[in-house]
């Protein structure tokens, strides 16, 4: 297995998100990885920005994903460091790769690049750059023309990655040619970047997407040729969608934001992450604690995970259920600014409705799935009357049903309380003598108090009500 020295070091691992986008899906899920595997083993998790390709670099996702991992509460140690503004150590790390002649300065122009190109196209071989600069005298250099510096990299002979989750993978040197380190305009590339910035930055375990497994090979040589100790490698298997192609917008990845917007809760898109690509026997739900204390990044599948919106649901329905109503209540009132309807609801919270939707979740918290579920479920409390009457509850209440309402009215009347038992115990009495059946009188109430056919329990939704709102409610359909 990977090598033993490196693992025995405190653990240090690190996100590497390249600012282009939003934090998506299988970026989240590396984020997660790498905190759980710091966390679990008292190391360190630390960010650094790849933000070396200045035209597609931005700071607004630089903030999107900062802001990503914080709602998923994947907190870091030290400040996010910028690739970018290590550009020196990276220019000074090829200069000193080009003193010790383990690269040379290649003088190939665009024109001969493409020449050798085509020969290899109408040749039908894979194309694969051959320097003659690389066995070339120095001094034979052009005057003042560009030049890219190569690595001198072997080329007989293997490249060999120990990976934790991929196994051994050899890499023929005859296939992986002579590797530019610093661009002609001096800026450094990304697989020497990342070496450099790793090894600086004491990273222990590189825990990456295998997409980068190719790269892992490049790497290896820069480290070997700088006789710096290799980081232990986990190149974990990418994410599909449910019908195995690779995950799109189509399949649900988006940003975490949008996870966010759709009610889900950090903790269950944290478990349902962790599952796409490691498991623990059968289990399905997981704590935090659960994790932290079972997490193992050779216990990681190397098949790549599907992506399953429905399975992220249930498992965010479980957390929904299994969340403190308070912690709910705060939850939502964080949403509600990154929500389109957000600013309605805030004003209704403000002039009470927050403290009522507050008291109805636990009747709720059964039969929602997400965040949302829950302000849907109660946007009852801050609808205006006369109550807008959807279709069904508008055919439920007929005239029939509405002078029933109107006989029900007196029997709720003079209550010493007004709280779910006792409505229950008077709208039961008065069923009883009318010889109804309950459902008879929950319906049209539930359509009268919502304007829907579907609520949670209709004493709970009298209560959060209350006496004076109740029976307006009731008088504006009982005439
Ligand atoms: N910046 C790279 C990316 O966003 C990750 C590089 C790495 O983890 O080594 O894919």
């Amino acid at each position: 297995m990977p090598n033993a020295n490196a693992s025995k070091s405190p653990v240090v691992v690190r996100f590497a998100p390249s600012p282009t986008g939003f934090l998506h899906i299988g970026g989240a899920r590396t984020a997660l990885f790498n905190w759980l595997y710091a966390r679990a083993n008292g190391g360190k998790f630390v960010l650094r920005i790849e933000d070396t390709d200045r035209e597609r670099n931005s700071p607004e996702a630089v903030e999107a994903i900062l802001d990503g991992l914080k709602w998923l509460e994947l907190d870091w140690d030290d400040e996010p460091v910028s690739q970018y503004s290590r550009a020196d150590r990276h220019k000074e790390v090829a200069e000193s790769l080009l003193a010790d002649g383990n690269a040379y300065r290649c003088y190939l122009t665009q024109e001969e690049l493409a020449a050798m190109r085509e020969a290899a196209e109408k040749e039908k071989r894979p194309f694969r750059v051959v320097s003659p600069w690389r066995d070339k005298d120095p001094a034979d250099a052009p005057k003042d023309a560009p030049y890219a510096i190569r690595l001198r990299s072997p080329q007989d002979g293997e490249t060999l990655i120990n990976d934790h989750v991929q196994g051994q993978v050899t890499f023929a040197n005859k296939d992986l040619d002579d590797l530019i380190i610093l661009r002609s305009d001096g800026s450094p590339t990304y697989n020497l970047a990342v070496v450099v910035d790793d090894h600086d930055m004491g990273i222990t375990h590189v825990i990456r997407g295998v997409d980068h497994l190719t790269n892992a090979a490049r790497q290896s040589q820069i480290y070997k040729l700088m006789g710096w100790t290799e980081p232990e490698w986990i190149h974990v298997p990418l994410i599909h969608g449910p019908d195995g192609a690779k995950l799109s917008k189509r399949h649900g990845a988006l940003g975490a934001e949008a996870y966010r917007e759709m009610g889900y809760l950090p903790i269950a898109l944290r478990n349902y992450l962790v599952r796409l690509g490691w498991s623990h026997g059968d289990d399905e739900i997981f704590s935090t604690e659960q994790l932290l204390e079972w997490f193992d990044i050779d216990a990681i599948n190397k098949a790549p995970a599907r992506f399953d919106i429905q399975k992220l649901e249930a498992i965010n329905a479980h957390w929904i259920r299994a969340t403190h109503p308070d912690e709910l209540f705060d939850r939502i009132t964080h949403l509600l600014p990154h929500l389109p309807h957000g600013d309605e609801v805030s004003t209704a919270f403000s002039a009470g409705a927050g403290r009522k939707l507050h008291d109805l979740i636990p009747a709720m918290q059964e039969r929602s799935k997400t965040l949302l579920d829950l302000i849907d479920g109660a946007k009852f409390i801050w609808a205006e009357r006369p109550l807008a009457l959807d279709a069904k509850a508008a055919k439920l209440l007929d005239d029939e049903t509405r002078q029933m309402i109107a006989r029900l009215l007196p029997a709720l009347e003079h209550q010493t309380e007004w709280s779910a038992q006792s409505i229950e115990a008077k709208v039961r009495e008065f069923t009883d003598n009318e010889g109804l059946k309950l459902g008879k009188v929950a319906q049209p109430l539930r359509a009268a108090l919502t304007g829907t056919t579907v609520s949670p329990p209709i004493f709970d939704v009298m209560a959060v009500l209350g006496e004076h709102e109740t029976f307006a409610r009731l008088k504006d359909i009982s005439h």
